[in-house]
């Protein structure tokens, strides 16, 4: 095993030789992506992104894609495979960033670059190989969605039902001690206080639902059972648990549609199909979305210039973040047209 890794890193070094010499970028790239889960609905706008991207390149990029079902392990023996082959780079959604260290070893091993995307791993990892990271600014989210609220607030005295200046909430969140499910739940309670609204969360807590639809409408309707009427507000993590939320408002008159006598502000995070059609129908007030087709594109450029051997960002309109090790693709709000209107 040792004696064919060296020869697999000479014929790597000899390899990256030639376009030095001859100052020419590659005409063919090969890259393995290892995806998390297809079904995942933003991987797969991510996923669709990626061989849109890699298709229009102006090189000939060969995309050797892996599902790892959700499965660690799989994706581990799925690395094995794909370094066994001419790869130039190769793009990691994790399954979990725990076992990060592992596939970027595996990544330095094979003398290419890796690019992270989606989950992120600790900043180390990244530096302990040729690696960078393609994601989000977790609290980004979160601030938009306060945002959101705030300048609903702002322009509809009405939605302070009880006439208290003050804005009674909940807020779902998705699993505890996920990194995106703590800065959205934070951040956008904190993001409305900074603005000027005063909040107070009507559970004194934030409603666990794990991301999931039903489990967000079983306590939604258990809380409406007690609360109705005292709720003026809801932040929710995921669309998918906005929608449950919106299920059980609706069963009680609430939000049946944008001119419902008796509505409140629910707001998500993805911008998925069912998130936007609830938000046209005057169901949800507004979410916000990460960008899928923007962080494709991302990935197919940086890996352009990994497999050319340029720095990742070099002549891209891509700056690399204050971390020194990662690239932030930007959310961005999806509000109701009517809402303005309104
Ligand atoms: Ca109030």
């Amino acid at each position: 095993m040792k004696k064919r890794l060296a020869l697999l890193l000479a014929c790597g070094m000899a390899m990256s030789m030639v376009p030095v010499q001859a100052e020419e970028a590659k005409d063919e790239i090969n890259l393995g992506v290892l995806i998390y889960k297809f079904d995942d609905t933003y991987i797969s706008t991510v996923r669709a992104a990626i061989e849109k991207y890699a298709e229009e390149a102006d090189v000939t990029i060969n995309l050797d894609m892996q599902d790892a079902q959700g499965d660690q392990a799989k994706q581990n023996d799925q690395m094995d495979i794909l370094v066994e082959k001419d790869l130039d780079a190769v793009l990691i959604n994790c399954v979990d960033t725990g076992s990060a260290q592992g596939l970027a070893d595996k990544a330095k091993d094979a003398g290419i670059p890796a690019i992270f995307f989606n989950r992120e791993p600790a900043k180390e990892i990244m530096e302990s190989c040729d690696g960078l990271f393609v994601g989000t600014t977790a609290s980004e989210a979160g601030v938009m969605q306060g945002d959101l609220l705030a300048d609903m607030w702002e322009a509809h005295p009405e939605y302070d039902l009880n006439g208290d200046g003050v804005c009674q909430y909940l807020v779902f969140k998705g699993e505890p001690g996920n990194p995106e499910a703590e800065a959205r739940t934070s951040y956008s309670v904190s993001q409305a206080e900074e603005r000027g609204m005063k909040m107070e969360n009507v559970q004194g807590e934030p409603v666990v639902a794990n991301w999931a639809t039903d489990q967000a409408q079983n306590s939604m309707e258990a809380i409406l059972a007690a609360h109705e009427g005292e709720i003026e507000a809801v932040f929710c993590n995921n669309d998918d648990m906005a929608l449950g939320v919106i299920s059980a408002l609706n069963a009680v008159g609430y939000n049946t549609d944008a001119e419902a006598e008796n509505w409140i502000p629910v707001i998500g995070v993805d911008a998925t199909d069912a998130g936007v059609e609830a938000i046209n129908s005057g169901k949800m007030a507004a979410t916000v979305k990460q960008d899928g087709d923007a962080m494709g594109k991302a990935l197919i450029e940086v890996a352009i210039n990994a497999a050319n051997g340029k720095d990742f960002v070099e002549g891209t309109e891509y700056e690399i973040a204050e971390d020194g090790v990662s690239v932030r693709i930007p959310y961005s709000r999806v509000e109701a047209t009517t809402a303005d209107a309104e």
